[in-house]
Order: structure tokens, then sequence, then C-alpha cells
């Protein structure tokens, strides 16, 4: 590695993984600068939220590795070979990468304050009172200042999304993992979630964002990804990627949703 150029804060590298006889990501490799915006794009089924999923342990992959702050997710290196890491390990890692769904998946008995302080006690042994006090910042960041003894019932899904995204930043993760997190969403909702999405990249927070709003990765993502059926199959500057592309079933994906 050439020096001056810091190591990415996540390598993929060869990453494959089948469902039965359906093989899903088929040799990926992707690396993400600390403190950039990856946006990952690509048809239905081509892997994304298994790719997404890979990075946060919840799928085991096949082959190949993912890396995040130097620490392979899932396994350590010993004695030349992969040895799977004991849960406990998994968890720690896992807290550092947080991940915002397209079903915001909170917790509907809990409130939205309750919903963020619960993870940061459990998981990183925070006291009750401190994790609270950042909860009610976060909720401020994300424009829901008040709204801390609300159920998610009571909000629309986008103020359900923006507290998701509060939870996720609760744990203090060096990365954030997006599926999709607009798409559940009335179209009248999508840009306050976006804004806050782009305030984030402002401040520096490393990403990998699945979305298919086009014009939000022109803006915000410094790289763009196209996958299909399980490859890389373009991958640059948004400008190159999203209005040059010479991959033809990237030029057909994209004539298509612009
Ligand atoms: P995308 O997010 O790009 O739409 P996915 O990663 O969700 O794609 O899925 C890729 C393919 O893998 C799809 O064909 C999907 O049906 C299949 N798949 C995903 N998860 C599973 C699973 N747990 N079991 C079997 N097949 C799966
Ligand atoms: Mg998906």
């Amino acid at each position: 590695m050439t020096a001056g150029t810091p190591r990415p804060l996540v390598r993929i590298r060869g990453l494959r993984k089948s469902f039965g006889t359906h093989r899903v990501l088929d040799g990926v490799d992707l690396d993400v600068p600390e403190g950039s915006v990856t946006v990952l794009l690509g048809p239905s089924g081509s892997g994304k939220s298994t790719l997404l999923r890979c990075v946060n342990h919840l799928e085991r992959p096949d082959a190949g590795f993912v890396e995040v702050a130097g620490e392979i997710i899932g396994y350590r290196h010993h004695a030349g070979r992969l040895h799977e890491l004991p849960s406990r390990a998994v968890t720690r890692q896992r807290a550092q990468v947080g991940m915002v769904f397209q079903q915001f998946n909170l917790f509907p008995h809990l409130t939205v304050l309750e919903n963020l302080v619960e993870a940061p006690v459990a998981v990183r042994g925070l006291a009750k009172a401190a994790a609270a006090e950042r909860g009610r910042d976060l909720l401020a960041r994300v424009g829901l200042a008040g709204r801390e003894s609300a159920y998610p019932r009571e909000l629309s899904g986008g103020q359900q999304q923006r507290v998701a995204i509060a939870r996720a930043l609760a744990m203090e993760p060096r990365l954030l993992l997006f599926d999709e997190p607009t798409s559940a969403l009335d179209p009248e909702l999508v840009g306050e979630v976006l804004a806050v999405i782009r305030d984030l990249a402002r401040t520096g927070m490393t990403m990998i964002v699945v979305t298919h709003e086009i014009g939000f990765a022109r803006e915000v993502a410094d790289t763009a990804v196209f996958l299909d059926a399980g490859r890389i199959v373009e991958s640059g500057a948004p400008a190159d990627v999203l209005d040059r592309p010479s991959n033809e079933r990237a030029q057909a994906f994209l004539s298509a949703v612009l």
C-alpha cells in the first residue's frame, strides 16, 4: 500500500454467497474509504441486500471476506486459516455497524426514546441516564425534538425512519448501512429522510446506501456501484456510472428509473 493512502474502512474481497444452487453474490470486491458515501444500485434480486447483510454478518459468506476497520467480520485469522468468532465477538463487531432497513423495524411497544436507549444500555453497558441524554440529542438532530414519549405507531413513516436512523446513531457506529431507506415511504415523506442522510454525509459518516433515488445518489455519493446478478459491473464517480454507464444492464436499468 502506498504511504499516505489510508486503509479503507471497509474492504470486501472475493465475496460469494449462494442460497441452495442460486449464486447470489459472485465474487464481490469493494473498498469504502472512511468518511465516504457509496451508493449501491441494481435491479431487484441482484444481491444488494445480501451484500449489506454480509457486511453485518447477518449472512455468512461462502467465500471471501468483509473487513471493517481492519477486522474480518465474523472470523479471525489464525495459523493461516479463518476461524469463526464466538457470538459475543460478532455482537461487538456489529455494534460498529449501524443498519437502517426499508421497514423501520422499531420496537412497537417502546417509546421513541426507549427505542434509542435500549441497545446502548444492553449492548454497550451505557448508564440509562447517559443513554437518554444522548437519545434526546439524536432526536433533535433528526428533527424530532419533543417526540420522545410518542410510540412508533403515532408517527408518520418518515418520522419513524428518522427515529430508526437516530437509533442506529445511538450506538456510535463507524459505518452506517441503509437498505432502501425510502422505498416504503409515501413520496411526500422521502425528502425528509434523504435530508437526514445528506446531513450525515456532511458530517463525514461512512455510509453504504442502497437506493433507487438517482438524484440523491448523484448529489451525495462519492462512489456509485452497480450490481447485476451478484457482480459489480460498474463502479466509479456517480456522474460516470449514472450518466455514462458502459455496461448494457446498467444502461437499461438506469434509463428505466431516470
Ligand atoms: P436485492 O436486495 O438486490 O433485491 P437480495 O440480496 O435480497 O437482492 O436477493 C438476491 C437473491 O437472493 C434473490 O433472488 C432472493 O430471492 C435470494 N435470497 C435472498 N435471501 C435469501 C434467503 N434467505 N434464502 C433464499 N434465497 C434468498
Ligand atoms: Mg433488497
